[in-house]
């Protein structure tokens, strides 16, 4: 039977079909959005080219609803599937169907990446790397000694902070529309006990807390996916040494990036925060190091974008 890995799979398919080889997936509900088969296909064929061991290494995708999720991961788990990635809806609940997962996992109360083990899936969470790299690549910027300020407390926001805090950022202010899940993510957050201060404010008023002369606004809110979208803040309120990193990267000039511009402040989108959160998840289940570049090619041709942005990466 002919597999396709562009083809977006079922949990029918998954328990009619045989997948040959080394499997692994992106897991999500919906996923046919998802970049992740192109840029994973494309950097196991270049580590193909240097070892023989991935000449039978395939990337799915999988559209699997968020109830079918606890059978879904039995069956692969069945049939071998060596490591998973999982995106929304599935990065929270899927802790409770995990054998273990790595203290960045546990913290940021999330997984996005799974490992194959003989008695069920290990759970890690790459996207506070794939930040942290990407802020270091784009803007320049150290999480280390750097005040952060964080837009949203959804998961993405969570994993933001707790890596952050980790690296060692100097201050983190979090402003979020709904005060409830703000208290909640204060309250996760604050149990890790960092050296950091750590404030929360509201996103309703859009005003700015005293912030310091420099630092880095990351926007891990929805805002922004939407061209109509209002703007999270105004970053002219900003002061002058400050960068925004927006994590949408679909479009990728989002209003904010647009309006930091213009206030002359440095701004990336969130293309490679996606590329090297999954640079370390192929580096984990290949235990290989993997092309950030091989990945951003592949992410950039999806997406239909010049060629100056893989040149400019
Ligand atoms: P969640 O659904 O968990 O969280 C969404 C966040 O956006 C919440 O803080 C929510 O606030 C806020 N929000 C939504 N609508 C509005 C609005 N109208 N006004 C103000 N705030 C709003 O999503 P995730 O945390 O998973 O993802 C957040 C963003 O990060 C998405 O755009 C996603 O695409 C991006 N992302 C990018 C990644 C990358 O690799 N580049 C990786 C992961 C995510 P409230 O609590 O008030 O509802």
């Amino acid at each position: 039977m002919t597999i396709d890995p562009s083809f977006t799979y079922t949990l029918d398919d998954l328990r009619k079909r045989s997948f040959p080889g080394t499997s692994l997936a992106v897991v999500g509900y919906p996923v046919r959005h998802s970049i992740s088969p192109a840029m994973h296909n494309a950097a196991i064929a270049d580590l193909r080219q240097r070892n023989d061991r991935f000449r039978d290494w395939t990337y799915y995708r999988f559209e699997i609803a968020p109830e079918t999720l606890p059978e879904a991961l039995e069956v692969f788990h069945r049939k071998g599937f060596l490591g998973l990635n999982l995106t929304i809806p599935h990065k929270v609940d899927v802790l409770q169907l995990l054998k273990g997962f790595s203290d960045d996992a546990r913290r940021m109360g999330a997984a996005n990446t799974l490992v194959w083990g003989e008695l069920g899936y290990e759970g890690f969470n790459t996207d506070g790397y794939g930040l942290e790299q990407a802020l270091s690549k784009d803007l320049g910027m150290a999480i280390a000694g750097t005040a952060i300020v964080l837009l949203g407390a959804g998961g993405a926001a969570r994993a933001a902070a707790v890596h952050c805090l980790k690296a060692g950022c100097s201050s983190l202010w979090v402003g979020n529309r709904s005060q409830q899940r703000l208290a909640e993510m204060m309250d996760a957050i604050q149990s890790l006990q960092s050296k950091a201060p750590v404030h929360g404010f509201s996103l309703v008023d859009a005003r700015l807390p005293d912030l310091p002369a420099s630092g880095v606004l990351v926007n891990a809110t929805s805002l922004g996916l939407k061209e109509s979208d209002p703007l999270p803040i105004d970053p002219s309120r900003l002061p002058a040494g400050w960068s925004v990193m927006d994590m949408i990267y679909n479009p990728t000039e989002t209003p904010l990036i647009k309006a930091s511009q213009k206030a002359g402040l440095r701004a990336a989108n969130g293309l490679g925060m996606l590329v090297f959160q999954g640079v370390r998840s192929l580096e984990i289940w290949s235990r290989e190091t993997v092309s950030d570049h091989v990945m951003m090619a592949a992410a950039c041709h999806s997406l239909k974008l010049p060629p100056r942005y893989v040149d400019n990466f």
